[in-house]
């Protein structure tokens, strides 16, 4: 049998064998496979041998998403029948309605959560995504908070906390929480990326093209962590805006080019493409820029 890992990020398999020792597959592609793991007694989430908290000689490891026992992998014919506790339920309703876009309805899900245990982490920072969504920008931020007191290491935390203050337009305490974010996981980009854009914003054009150069080279590297499909496009949109905005307009243009070739529709990279040719002089096709921008803009 083979489970998934529910640590942060974690693209590790655990490998479940009868065979003694373990899968010889898995033992001989540790980078892929964990043979020792560890399994939640409440929540039910498993958690590979680079992923769970070290525990001590008093205290057992603790689940890093519902704060519950964590028992050895061994027992995960035992444990894997047992009805979950209500606030395990409330919590995995309340993921359910938040990706089905029914944020009112997941908040009162992890109010129920929240109240049944208290240092439920995951249940705080999933409540925190629900008022995000919900357009309580507010509520959200003390929710990471929350979070981040039970979990300090929680960098999905660290990171959509700063998410909350650059909606409520705190933007040094944004730029502050997105640094912890790095500081916790230099390997991911989101919080690189996010960065650079608030920087370029506040006109620090040159610290922000720093950053993003930084989360491209982990990206194409192969050092990133918890990277997402679009984010070395999103990256070289960011890139491309800084360097426009420093009169770079001969290296903006293959930076944009990638962004427009391999991210979503964004008006705005057209938009900066279509000023850069035409600082260049080279005006038909600043023209076609231009056009497709107004388009994407309207549509
Ligand atoms: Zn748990
Ligand atoms: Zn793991």
């Amino acid at each position: 049998m083979i489970l998934s890992c529910s640590g942060w990020a974690c693209t590790r398999l655990i490998s479940v064998s009868k065979v003694p020792g373990g899968n010889p597959v898995a033992l001989a592609d540790p980078e892929n496979y964990a043979i020792q793991f560890k399994i939640c007694e409440d929540c039910g989430s498993y958690f590979c041998d680079r992923c769970h908290a070290p525990g001590s000689r008093l205290r057992a490891p603790r689940c890093a998403s519902c704060g519950g026992k964590l028992a050895p992998g061994t027992k995960l014919e035992r444990l894997s029948g047992r009805p979950r506790p209500a606030e395990v339920e409330h919590h995995k309703r309340g993921v359910e309605l938040v990706k089905s876009g029914r944020p009112d309805e997941a908040i009162r899900e992890f109010d129920a959560a929240v109240a049944l245990r208290p240092p439920y982490a995951a249940a705080h920072h999933w409540r925190g995504i629900a008022l995000t969504e919900a357009g309580r920008p507010g509520e959200a931020l003390a929710a990471f908070e929350t979070a981040l007191r039970l979990n300090p290491s929680d960098v999905a935390s660290h990171f959509e906390k700063a998410r909350a203050l650059t909606r409520t337009e705190n933007t040094a305490a944004a730029i502050a929480a997105y640094d912890q974010a790095i500081a916790v996981q230099p390997g991911y980009p989101a919080p690189r990326i996010n960065r650079a854009i608030l920087l370029m914003d506040g006109g620090r054009d040159a610290d922000a093209l720093a950053a993003v150069e930084q989360a491209i080279a982990l990206i194409t590297g192969g050092r990133a962590v918890g990277a997402g499909r679009y984010d070395l496009a999103s990256a070289h949109s960011v890139k491309g805006a800084a360097l426009v905005k420093l009169g770079r307009y001969e290296e903006a243009l293959p930076a944009i080019d990638y962004a427009i070739d391999n991210g979503p529709d964004s008006w705005n990279d057209h938009y900066n493409k279509s000023y850069a040719l035409e600082r260049l002089g080279r005006i038909e096709e600043s023209e076609i820029a231009r056009g497709i921008a107004d388009s994407l803009r309207n549509s």
